[in-house]
């Protein structure tokens, strides 16, 4: 029986982690029921021996601001059957990517900052970035969304 549960990652890219904080709040309630269904095998919120092998379904929140975001979205996509973006940030890329509305002279304030940490010319949607197989929206998730789409594929 156990070998059949869906192998389920959750991945945070640049963001303010606040899908993943509404997320462990649905857990509280939802949780137990759905581990008779999946195997929870990547959630830095709540447990740190994680692994990206071999995923049935992933959820990833926030936008690919740095090159560091972009390969970690692309290695989660080429080890996911099912990737679903989870909040406004990974869909739109707003409210994460503001700096993509700076003018000129807010863009040289930031030049260094930017250099430094890697970031990339312009912030992504992770959907821009990669292939999303489902949408969960809202700003953070809206729960009775994130139950009916993450139901769909368990
Ligand atoms: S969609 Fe909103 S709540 Fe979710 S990670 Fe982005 S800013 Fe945070």
């Amino acid at each position: 029986m156990a070998k059949n549960k869906k192998r389920v990652g959750i991945f945070s890219l640049t963001c303010d982690e606040g899908c993943s904080i509404l997320l462990t709040e649905i857990f509280n309630t939802k949780l137990l029921e759905w581990l008779e269904k999946i195997k929870l095998v990547y959630f830095l919120s709540i447990k740190d021996k994680t692994e990206i092998v071999d995923l049935d379904i992933a959820l990833v929140e926030g936008s690919v601001t740095t090159v560091k975001d972009k390969k970690d979205i692309e290695k989660i996509r080429k080890n996911t059957k099912i990737l679903i973006g989870m909040g406004n940030c990974a869909i739109t890329g707003m409210p994460s990517c503001q700096r993509n509305n700076f003018n000129k002279e807010q863009m040289e304030e930031i030049k260094d900052h930017l250099q430094k940490f890697k970031f990339l010319p312009k912030c992504l949607a992770a959907k821009e970035a990669v292939k999303l197989d489902d949408e969960i929206p809202g700003c953070p998730i809206i729960e009775e969304k994130f139950v009916e789409i993450f139901e769909k594929y368990i």
